[in-house]
C-alpha cells in the first residue's frame, strides 16, 4: 500500500497530454519514488504484510517469517509423518527439495521421504532437535521405499514410517543387506548442490563414502554426526537477501575430510565415541524479531 501512494503521488507531476518528455518524467519519478519504497521494505511489519520469508537467528535458536510450505508430493518425493506438522521451510529449502528429488528420481530411478524441516513459524522442536529452527534444514531418509516409487502412499502409511538404520545391531558396520550404491549416490546429488552448507551423517557412512568416492571434493561437505544412519540431514546456507539469518562458522577440514576429522570420531575397537552433552536449544535466547512471529497473541 505504501508503493502505490508513493507512485500515485509521482504521477501527479505528469501533464495531461501525453508526450515523450512526460514518459521520461514518470521514469524519473518512478526511480525516485524507488529508494522511498525499498525503505519502507525494510520494516518488519510490512515485509510480514507483503509475505516475504525470512530465516531468522541460527539454526538452533530462531524463526521463520512467512514459511513456505512444501506440497505433500512431488516428482520424486513424498513427505512423511504429515500430523508432525514440519513441512515448511525458507523457500530455498523447498526449491532444493524439490529440484534434488527431481534429479534423483530422472538419473537414479529412486523416490525421497521427506521427514522434518521445520514447524510453520519455526521455531524450537521439543522432542528430538536442536536445529531444524529456521527452515533451513531438512531430513530426509535413505530408504528407497519399494511402494513409495510405484504409487503415493496414504496419509496412515505415512505417518508410520521410520527411518531405517543402514549399520549393523552394534553400529559398527554399514549392513550390506540395507546398504546400496544409491544412497552414496544420492548424497552426492545433495551434496553438490551450491545452496548445501554441509550434510549431517553417521561417521561410519562417512567411511563408506570416503572408500567408493575418494578425494572428491563434495565430500568435505559430509559431516560426520551422531545417529543419523536412516536419513542424512541437509543444512542450506542462509539466503544473501536474509539479513537477519545467522549463519553457522564455515567448515574448518579441506579437501574430502576423510583423514584424521574422520578417525577421530572412532575409538580403537571401531565403536563411536561417546556423545558430548550439548546445551538443550529450548535455553538458548531466540532473536527478538521472533517473539511476534511465533507468539502473535501476545503469550511468551
Ligand atoms: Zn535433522
Amino acid at each position: 500500500m505504501h508503493i502505490t501512494l508513493l507512485f500515485c503521488f509521482g504521477i501527479g507531476f505528469i501533464p495531461v497530454n501525453d508526450n515523450i518528455i512526460a514518459d521520461m518524467r514518470l521514469i524519473i519519478l518512478l526511480i525516485a519514488a524507488l529508494p522511498l519504497a525499498i525503505i519502507q521494505y525494510s520494516d518488519e511489519t510490512l515485509a510480514s504484510e507483503l509475505g516475504i520469508s525470512e530465516s531468522i537467528g541460527s539454526y538452533t535458536s530462531g524463526c521463520i517469517r512467512n514459511s513456505a510450505t512444501l506440497s505433500i508430493d512431488g516428482d520424486g518425493y513424498q513427505v512423511i509423518r504429515l500430523g508432525r506438522g514440519r513441512y515448511y521451510g525458507n523457500p530455498e529449502t523447498i526449491t532444493y527439495i524439490e529440484s534434488l528429488s527431481k534429479k534423483v528420481k530422472k538419473e537414479l530411478n529412486g523416490t525421497l521421504l521427506i521427514a522434518d524441516i521445520s514447524q510453520q513459524t519455526g521455531g524450537p522442536i521439543l522432542d528430538d532437535h536442536s536445529s531444524h529452527q529456521i527452515g533451513l534444514d531438512a531430513d530426509i531418509l535413505f530408504w528407497q521405499h519399494p511402494i513409495a516409487r510405484n504409487r503415493t502412499l496414504t496419509i496412515t502409511e505415512r505417518e508410520h514410517i521410520h527411518p531405517q538404520s543402514v549399520l549393523t545391531f552394534d553400529e559398527m558396520r554399514i549392513d550390506e543387506f540395507k546398504w546400496s550404491p544409491i544412497h552414496g549416490e544420492i548424497i552426492k546429488l545433495a551434496a553438490s548442490d551450491t545452496r548445501v552448507d554441509r550434510i549431517f551423517i553417521n561417521p561410519v557412512i562417512k567411511r563408506r563414502l570416503c572408500r567408493v568416492y575418494p578425494g572428491e571434493l563434495w565430500l568435505g561437505k559430509t559431516r560426520p554426526w551422531y545417529g543419523h544412519d536412516g536419513h542424512f540431514h541437509v543444512r542450506l546456507r542462509c539466503p544473501e537477501e536474509n539479513s537477519l539469518c545467522e549463519s553457522q562458522k564455515p567448515i574448518e577440514i579441506s579437501g574430502d575430510g576423510c583423514g584424521g576429522d574422520l578417525d577421530s570420531w572412532f575409538r580403537a575397537d571401531g565403536s563411536i565415541k561417546r556423545k558430548r552433552k550439548s546445551v538443550p536449544s529450548t535455553q538458548k535466547r531466540l532473536p527478538k524479531e521472533c517473539k511476534p512471529i511465533m507468539y502473535p497473541l501476545g503469550e511468551y
